[in-house]
Formats: structure tokens, sequence, C-alpha cells
């Protein structure tokens, strides 16, 4: 027997039944676990905690900011993937296409950098609908060609689709590093002390203003945004940069961090995955961690605390890393870097000690996608 589907396309009748089929959504109905419950972490974890490694050439899998691939006796091959999604990483009112491009290749450059690795090429996937002309993916792939320009990378390749509605886009970043030089998210040691780069916080409240101003802008078509004097935080949040140059100040400084980590999802998620993946604890103070002062005004002009926002707001790109204490003389003061804390035994827990010398416990919530 034959099918006849709306669009007269024949095919054979498949094999299993639609009863059984049925029966199967209806048992796993009966397993149901919400996603909401899992988090991130926990929903990758048990999709993927069974998969071996087969191959000798895959040196590191999951985990990291990147797989490690064996590539010659010297270096290692580095691959990191990110996804963005319209409606969930960003929207379209406020993101020029043109940035869009420019951070989908920039977010992974960071994970890249990450591993203190460098990024040589990208592959670039987009699944669009008949709502975007041409030009506007010609803007989209205008910020692809500024980042692959600034970072030198090249774009070698990739895969298109049509979409119902949204805008995805997904960038690979493949990368090398020297296997002497490959710094892993599970190195960190008691009493390294712990550095952040640049500031934090701003992405996030430059995405509070931005959603502010659309909610404003869709009351009343006629108001303008007003974005006066908030162009730092709108740019960390729309144009944010991996942080390469900090490369060259550790190699000018002669440091190699005992661990490294991207922050894309909050200091507090990646001091975790630090603490969890180096089985190490990590205090941190909160008077030290950088924020930017226009961060800070926004925060407590949305009744934001500020150091909760670096916490866990996400998206600001900057390295979190750890060195042993014998680099302290060539970190300290150094204007790209902070140190914040430092490393604890394992047993000590996950602390942030505020401002009256409390403790307070490390929670990671910067994700909540489902
Ligand atoms: P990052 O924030 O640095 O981009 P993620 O938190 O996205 O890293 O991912 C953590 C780890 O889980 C990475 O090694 C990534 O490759 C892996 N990962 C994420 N999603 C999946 C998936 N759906 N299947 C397999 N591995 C995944
Ligand atoms: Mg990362």
């Amino acid at each position: 027997m034959k099918f006849r589907f709306k669009n007269q396309i024949q095919c054979q009748k498949p094999t299993y039944s639609w009863l059984t089929l049925s029966k199967k959504i209806t048992m796993a109905d009966q397993e149901r676990t919400e996603l909401g419950s899992l988090g991130e972490f926990g929903l990758i974890d048990s999709l993927t905690s069974s998969f071996e490694l087969r191959n000798e050439s895959s040196v590191y899998g999951i985990g990291d900011d990147a797989a490690v691939l064996e590539r010659d006796e010297e270096t290692f091959t580095l691959v990191s993937t990110d996804i963005l999604i319209e409606g969930i990483h960003f929207n379209l009112m406020y993101m020029p296409l043109k940035h869009l491009g420019y951070k989908a290749v920039a977010v992974n450059v960071s994970d890249i950098v990450a591993m203190n690795g460098k990024a040589e090429q990208i592959t670039v996937s987009i699944a669009v609908s008949n709502r975007f002309p041409l030009e506007a993916l010609q803007e989209l792939y205008s910020g692809i060609e500024l980042a692959c320009s600034n970072y030198n990378v090249d774009l070698v390749g990739g895969d298109t689709s049509s979409s119902h509605s949204g805008l995805m886009i997904s960038v690979t970043a493949i990368g090398v590093v020297a296997k002497s030089k490959v710094v892993y998210r599970n190195g960190a040691q008691a009493n390294d002390l712990i550095v952040v780069t640049g500031d934090l916080g701003g992405a996030y409240i430059g995405l509070q203003v931005l959603e502010r101003e659309k909610t404003v802008f869709e009351a009343n078509p006629n108001i303008q945004p007003d974005l006066e004097g908030k162009d730092y935080i709108i740019q960390r949040q729309l144009k944010p940069e991996a942080r390469k140059d900090v490369q060259e100040y550790l190699i000018e400084l002669g440091v190699v961090p005992t661990s490294m980590i991207d922050v894309s999802d909050g200091l507090a998620s990646e001091l975790l995955h630090i603490s969890r993946q180096s089985k190490v604890g990590v205090r941190v103070y909160n008077t030290k961690i950088p924020i930017d002062s226009l961060t800070s005004t926004t925060a407590i002009d949305f009744n934001l605390d500020p150091v909760t926002c670096a916490l866990n707001g996400g998206e600001d790109y900057e390295l979190l890393f750890t060195v042993s204490q014998s680099d302290f003389d060539k970190i300290k003061g150094n204007p790209h870097m902070t140190i914040i804390g430092y490393v604890t035994d394992e047993t000590e827990g996950n602390y942030l000690v505020d401002s009256n010398n409390s403790l307070v416990e490390l929670k990671a919530q910067g994700w909540q996608h489902f």
C-alpha cells in the first residue's frame, strides 16, 4: 500500500505502525522528566554520559570550552560549537544582523581562547525563513566577515536551511594549541589565585536596557529608544569580543594559567565549573569583582545588585583563570586582570565573601532556557 501525502510525494508505508509509535510516546510520557528540572548541564550530562571516546585522536571530549583532538606531535586541534536562536539568544528588534554575525563568531573564538588556543577556521550554519530578504542575510554575513578579519579566521564551510519562522545561526570554530600550552578547566590547585579579565555584568545590564526600551517602543512606536550614555553596556551586549589579546599579555608576562574558562553564563556558573572539574573549592571576594561604573549605576537604576549581575548575568566573554601563587607579582596591578580570590581544598566548598566578611555559598543561576 502506498501513502499519498499532501505534497503528492509517493512513499512507502513506514515499517512501524502508528499504533506502535503512539504507544511508545505514551510510555515515554509515563517517565516524563521535565527539562527545566535538569538545567543545561544536567541535560547535557544525562544525554551524553554513556558515550565513550572510541578514537585515540579524541584527546578530550565533552566538558570543556572546546574538544581537544590529536593533530601532530606538538599540537592539538580544538573544536567548539555554539548555536544562537532568535527569541532565545537574540531579538532582532535591537540586535542588528551585522552584530549578530559578529557575535556568533566571537563567542566561538572565545571558547578556543579559553583553551589557550588560536582559532583558525569557522563553519557557519544558518536556518532562515523567507521573511528575510537577501540584503538582510548579507548584513549578517558582513558581521561574520568583519569578525573573520578581526580574529584572523577563515570561513571554510557551513550549511543552509529554510526555517518556518525564526533565524538560527550555529558556528563551529576550529583552532590550534601547542600541547604544552593547552589549558583545561580541570587544572586548578589549592592556593592558586583566581583571576578575571576586564569587567563583568555589563552585557547583562546592557540587555536590561535594550529590553526596557523595546517595551517602551512596543507600547508607543513614536518614542525612540533612549540609549543615551549607555554605549559601553549596550556594546557589551551587542558586540562582545573574545579576549584574544589576553593570551598575548599572558605570554608577555610568562604566565600559563593552571585552569581557564570563558565567562559566558555568569561568573558563579564558571567558578563552579572550575571547582567541579578541578575538584577544588573557590573563595572570591565580592568587593574585588571588577564592575564598570556604568554597569553599577545602571544596575542600581534597575534595582539590581551589580555583583549579582556579574555573578549570574553572563555573556561578558571575559576569561576566568587560575594561576599559581608564584605568579602573583606578574599579575598584580595589571590593568586587564583582577585577582578576585583564591582556590581552596575541595572540602572547603565554594563561597563568596561579602562586604561584612560573611560567607555566601556560590550557586549558579545563569541558565534558564527551559
Ligand atoms: P560553553 O559555554 O563553553 O560553550 P557549553 O556549556 O555550551 O560550553 O557546553 C559544555 C560542554 O558540553 C562542551 O564540551 C560542549 O561541547 C558539550 N555539549 C553541549 N551541548 C551538547 C550536546 N547537545 N551534545 C553533546 N555535547 C554537548
Ligand atoms: Mg566557554
